[in-house]
């Protein structure tokens, strides 16, 4: 029991499971139902709409992974993030991505992790970055951050004066619900982040100072429908707390890392994956947010996206890493894609930014 109660608040490295290993997942992902044909690839069924290869369109975002640290250890991180996670981005590497920012069509900047404002170089990044003009600047803060420690107390404050886009994951309006999916003690810590960001202004109605949040759902089930899903968080976080936010974003649990290793255990794996390719929506493919979007790792290295970054996939063509980006080459690849995909194009989509279709 006491082993059990430690493995839940460790990463998947750290506990060294073979899914650590990105092969192990990709492996796992190929075999069994895809393998014998019960189930078609991905591959398979976007040819069946004529959208393979996938190809990306202009560059709108640059999506920035500053580290896998993290505070919390989430059951269902697809970051695999941690308090023992080491991996941070340099300084160096942030400089090429300003670099990058300042020279291309990307008119977003989303910072991610682990949790980013772990980075030593967090405040300086955000600071450069607001100089080199930003029409969209997010930052996904797991907000217990803001509570965690008082190098941390005046995030709010800090995001304020540089204007920034805060969207943060909040899985349920109710205690039990959150902390069995974040970890005992969230709910309240996230509870009081978020009145301290409303407190500054933050997710009033008509304020400038965004601020969204992130449903996921905490089991082998995909999310429905947003707008609905978000009156009930409105209401019951405005009811019971006082917390107004501005939208709310529903994301579907891609099949990879720790959510991974939670269908397999809970022996739900093959359940999930035909939940998500029988509600495979054609119409969703064609704004995936690979198609908009470049993943830069914590050491620079280039993805289609957040969750083949996790994966090791990385872009398919011969530049691959922020030092040496080529607009150009990067724009005549093809997005690497796998059955992991069936989470991002299930239902009305899924994108970092919620649904993808109406
Ligand atoms: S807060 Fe986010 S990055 Fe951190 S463990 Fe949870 S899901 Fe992963
Ligand atoms: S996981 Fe989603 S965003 Fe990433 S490559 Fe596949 S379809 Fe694109």
């Amino acid at each position: 029991m006491q082993k059990e109660k430690r493995s839940k608040l460790q990463s998947l490295h750290k506990r060294k499971s073979d899914l650590a290993q990105s092969n192990t997942q990709l492996e796992s992902l190929s075999n069994g139902v895809f393998a014998n044909g019960e189930l078609p690839t991905f591959v398979q069924k976007i040819k069946e709409s004529d959208q393979f290869p996938l190809r990306p369109n202009k560059l709108e975002i640059l999506q920035i992974n500053l580290g896998y640290m993290c505070n919390q250890v989430c059951a269902h991180c697809h970051v695999d993030a941690g308090p023992d996670r080491k991996e941070i981005m340099t300084k160096e590497t942030m400089e090429q991505c300003l670099e990058v920012k300042r020279n291309t069509s990307a008119h977003t900047l989303d910072l991610t992790g682990g949790a980013p404002e772990m980075n030593p170089n967090f405040r300086w990044f955000v600071e450069e970055a607001t100089k080199a003009g930003v029409k969209d600047f997010i930052v996904r803060s797991n907000l217990t951050i803001i509570r965690a420690n008082k190098k941390y107390h005046d995030l709010p404050q800090f995001f304020k004066q540089h204007n920034v886009h805060v969207i943060s994951s909040m899985p349920h309006w109710t205690r039990g619900k959150t902390d069995s999916q974040r970890g005992s003690g969230v709910f309240d810590q996230s509870i009081k982040a978020l009145q301290e960001l409303n407190l500054v202004g933050y997710g009033l109605p008509g304020s400038n100072l965004h601020l969204d949040l992130v449903y996921n759902p905490s089991g082998a089930f995909l999310p429905g429908d947003q707008k609905s899903i978000e009156q009930d968080f409105k209401k019951a976080l405005l009811e019971d707390f006082g917390i107004q936010f501005h939208q709310l974003f529903c994301i579907t649990n891609l099949p990879i890392s720790r959510f991974l290793d939670y269908l397999i255990a809970s022996g739900n794996y093959e359940d999930y994956m035909y939940q998500l390719v029988e509600a495979y929506n054609p119409a969703a493919v064609k704004n995936v947010m690979c198609r908009n979007t470049l993943s830069v790792s914590w050491d620079g290295f280039l993805y289609d996206c957040d969750f083949n970054q996790m994966l090791e996939l990385k872009v398919a063509c011969k530049v691959q890493h922020i030092s040496e980006y080529n607009e150009e080459i990067l724009q005549n690849r093809n997005i690497i894609v796998s059955q992991h995909c069936y989470g991002c194009t299930a239902g009305a989509g899924s994108s970092c930014q919620g649904a993808v279709t109406n």
